[in-house]
C-alpha cells in the first residue's frame, strides 16, 4: 500500500510510535510500526488527536533527515547501484583476511604504484558488476554509524570460523544485522583447516534463526577459506544474487547525499574524509555540508587513490576541502551554491556547540547535586 508508515507518522506528529500503535489498536486498527497507512486512516488518526490535517509542514533546511527521506521516496529516474556490504564476526574468525583477499584480488599490478592505500571502503568487481565493501574495523563502527543515522549497509556477511564455531561476537553480529533489518550471508571460514567442522557451525547458527537453504531455511551459507581464496568468488556471486532480488536503486542525477565512513586530519592536506555516496552524483567543486562542518570538494579520489571528477551512488571516495574533520556516521548533503552550504554548515556547527555547552552544564549541575 502507498502511504506513510506508522513510525513515520508518529515522528511527524511527535508521538511515540508504540503509543500510536496502541492508540490505533484502541481505534480498532491493528498495526505495527512498519505498516503503511492509507490517507483515509491518517485522516481518522489526525482527527482523533485533533490535529489539523492540511497543516503546512515547515522544512528546516539544516535538518538532513528530510533530504534522505525525499531521496528514498523517489520513484523516478532510478538506476541500479552496487550493494554495500559490511563484514562482521568474532575476533580472529577472518574478517581482515577476507577483506584483504578481496582488496588484493582486485588491485591490478602497478595500479597506484602497487601501493594500496587504505580508504575505509572499496569496490570489487565480479562478472563486471561492482560490490562496495565497508572496511570498518569492529562492530562498534557499525553501531556508531547506525546510531548516528547512517544506515549505509545493504548486506551483512557474518564470518564464522569453522574450527571455532559461534562465539559471543558472532551473536552480537547477528543481532546488529537483525536490528538493521538487512539480509545476512554466512561465510563459514577456514574450511581449509583439518579441524574445520562446518556442520557444527550450521547447527549452532540454526539456534539463532539462521538456517541454511540445505536445511530448508533461507539463509545463504558459503564455505570459504579467506586465507587461500577458496570459494570467495562464490561468496561474491551470492552477494550479487541478493542484490538481484533486492534491486538496490538510487537516482544518480541529483545533488549528492551520503555518509562519512571515516575522516582524519592531515597536517598538510587538512581534513580528509572517506565518503560513501548514497544518492546522486558527487562532483569536484561541489559545495557540501558534512555533519557540522562544510566546504567544497577540492580533490576527490577513488579507492585506488586515482583522482576522479565525479562519483555516483554506492561509490566510496576520499575528499579534501572541508573546513574541519567530520566524524564517522555523519551525513553529507550537497547544496546548489557555496553560500547556502556555508550558512547551513555554520548553523549546524553553532547548534552542535550549544548542545555541547548544555551537556557540560547538565553534567556540572548533576555533579553539584551529588556533592550536596
Ligand atoms: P579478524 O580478527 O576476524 O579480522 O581475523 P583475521 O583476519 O585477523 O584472522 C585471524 C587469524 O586467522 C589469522 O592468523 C589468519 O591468518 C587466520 N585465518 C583467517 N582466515 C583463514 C582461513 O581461511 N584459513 C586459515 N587456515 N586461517 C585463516
Ligand atoms: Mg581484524
Amino acid at each position: 500500500k502507498e502511504g506513510i508508515t506508522v513510525a513515520e507518522l508518529a515522528k511527524k506528529i511527535h508521538k511515540e510510535p508504540a503509543k500510536l500503535v496502541k492508540d490505533l489498536f484502541m481505534m480498532g486498527v491493528p498495526t505495527n510500526q512498519n505498516q503503511s497507512l492509507g490517507s483515509d486512516e491518517v485522516e481518522i488518526i489526525l482527527a482523533e488527536y485533533g490535529i489539523e490535517a492540511k497543516q503546512e509542514v515547515v522544512i528546516d533546511p539544516s535538518d538532513f533527515e528530510h533530504y534522505f527521506e525525499d531521496a528514498k521516496n523517489q520513484t523516478e529516474h532510478l538506476e541500479s547501484r552496487p550493494p554495500v556490504v559490511t563484514i562482521m564476526g568474532h575476533v580472529d574468525h577472518g574478517k581482515t583476511t577476507l577483506l584483504d583477499y578481496l582488496r588484493h584480488a582486485n588491485v591490478t599490478e602497478g595500479e597506484a604504484g602497487g601501493i594500496t592505500q587504505h580508504i575505509g571502503a572499496y569496490q570489487v568487481a565480479s562478472d563486471d558488476r561492482l560490490i562496495t565493501f565497508l572496511d570498518t574495523p569492529g562492530h562498534a563502527a557499525f553501531t556508531t554509524m547506525r546510531a548516528r543515522g547512517a544506515d549505509v549497509t545493504d548486506i551483512v556477511v557474518i564470518v564464522v570460523a569453522a574450527d571455532d564455531g559461534v562465539m559471543p561476537q558472532t551473536v552480537e553480529a547477528i543481532n546488529h544485522a537483525k536490528a538493521a533489518e538487512v539480509p545476512i550471508i554466512v561465510a563459514v571460514n577456514k574450511i581449509d583447516k583439518p579441524t574445520a567442522n562446518p556442520q557444527k557451525v550450521m547447527q549452532e547458527l540454526s539456534e539463532y534463526g539462521l538456517i541454511s537453504e540445505d536445511w530448508g531455511g533461507d539463509t545463504i551459507f558459503v564455505e570459504i577459506s579467506a586465507k587461500f581464496g577458496q570459494n570467495v568468488d562464490e561468496l561474491l556471486e551470492m552477494i550479487l544474487l541478493i542484490a538481484d532480488v533486492e534491486e538496490y536503486k538510487a537516482q544518480p542525477n541529483r545533488l549528492a547525499l551520503g555518509s562519512v565512513i571515516e575522516a582524519r586530519l592531515d597536517s598538510s592536506k587538512g581534513a580528509i574524509a572517506t565518503l560513501l555516496v548514497q544518492h546522486g552524483t558527487l562532483k569536484t567543486g561541489d559545495s557540501l555540508v558534512v555533519g557540522n562542518t562544510h566546504g567544497r570538494v577540492r580533490v576527490m579520489s577513488d579507492d585506488s587513490g586515482k583522482r576522479i571528477k565525479s562519483a555516483g551512488p554506492s561509490t566510496p571516495v576520499e575528499i579534501t576541502g572541508l573546513q574541519e574533520s567530520p566524524e564517522a556516521g555523519d551525513r553529507f548533503v550537497v547544496f546548489e551554491d557555496e553560500k547556502t552550504a556555508r550558512s547551513i554548515g555554520e548553523e549546524r556547527a553553532s547548534r552542535a556547540q550549544e548542545e555541547r555547552r548544555q551537556m557540560t552544564h547538565h553534567v556540572t549541575l548533576d555533579n553539584l547535586f551529588e556533592t550536596l
